[in-house]
């Protein structure tokens, strides 16, 4: 089950890093496992290109507890990813990046409109967080409680959290967010 899990998240992140949505080291991703007592998670300060096997890590829900290789540490956004794990039980995934053109929103003062192509509508914008410090209780607590009706949100001045009944959904919603933001950038700049 492990390995399997694993290998899920790798490739996600190898499939985002070749999409060039990954800036840098910033962005982590997590699965939760079916019997929702444990998620997988990407380490703190990890390499999308080049993610492997122990730069995964499994930590206990109830605790927090992990075996750690190489004395990596779970992303800093953890109680954040277990945050939305506790408010939908019918999501098993949790994308986080800075991907440039959604990221581009965040920063600006251009909202993202919702788009036909994923889903069902549900407003004009997607949903957005006020800024709160990466890694912080408020950000973990805000992000977890606007996607309890949300599967994508903006983070303001920092990025976007998809979310997914499995890594594929909450992987392809992300990259779909960063389609729509590249297609309203560019017509925000033909209407220039
Ligand atoms: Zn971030």
């Amino acid at each position: 089950m492990d390995n399997i899990i694993i290998e899920q998240i790798i490739n996600s992140a190898h499939h985002i890093y070749d999409k060039g949505m990954i800036i840098g080291k910033a962005g982590n991703i997590s699965i939760i496992d079916d019997n929702r007592e444990y998620i997988y998670i990407t380490a703190s300060g990890t390499d999308f290109k080049s993610l492997k096997y122990n730069d995964i890590l499994k930590v206990k829900l109830d605790d927090l507890s992990y075996k750690s290789n190489d004395d990596k540490v779970p992303s800093m956004e953890t109680n954040l990813h277990i945050g939305v794990y506790k408010n939908r039980n019918d999501i098993n995934s949790v994308v986080h990046i800075h991907s440039p053109y959604a990221t581009g929103f965040a920063f600006s003062n251009q909202k993202l409109r919702q788009q036909e192509g994923f889903g069902e509508i549900t407003g004009e914008y997607i949903k957005e967080v006020d800024y709160f410090p990466p890694g912080s209780k408020t950000l973990a607590e805000n992000a977890s409680d606007a996607l309890k009706n949300e599967d994508a949100i903006i983070l303001k001045n920092h990025g976007i959290i998809c979310i997914g009944k499995n890594i594929d959904e909450a992987t392809l919603l992300s990259e779909y967010i960063e389609g729509i933001a590249k297609t309203q950038y560019i017509t925000h700049v033909l209407n220039l």
